[in-house]
């Protein structure tokens, strides 16, 4: 049985970088009271729910690479996770 109210979680975002093939942290973190409990990506987390206004803020936007200093944009929602933190 699915509990009827569940304690918002705060999840850290990163972005998938394909400049360098890793995340990085957005420096940007949402609240979800029924989002996922694994890492998932916004196009999941979000599948038939309306973007936060800061996270569509964020999509955007661009982050810095510190491995390579490109701008990565964060355009593409399925290349940008969310995970949990305790
Ligand atoms: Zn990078």
């Amino acid at each position: 049985m699915q509990p009827s109210w569940m304690a918002p979680v705060k999840y850290s975002i990163l972005a998938f970088c394909s400049y360098c093939d890793r995340t990085h942290p957005a420096r940007l973190t949402i609240t979800m009271e029924d989002g996922p409990t694994k890492k998932a990506t916004v196009g999941e987390a979000f599948k038939h729910k309306t973007l936060p206004s800061n996270l569509a803020r964020l999509l955007n936007n661009a982050i810095l690479c510190p491995e390579t200093a490109n701008s990565v944009m964060l355009k593409d929602r399925n290349k940008v996770y969310l995970v949990s933190i305790n």
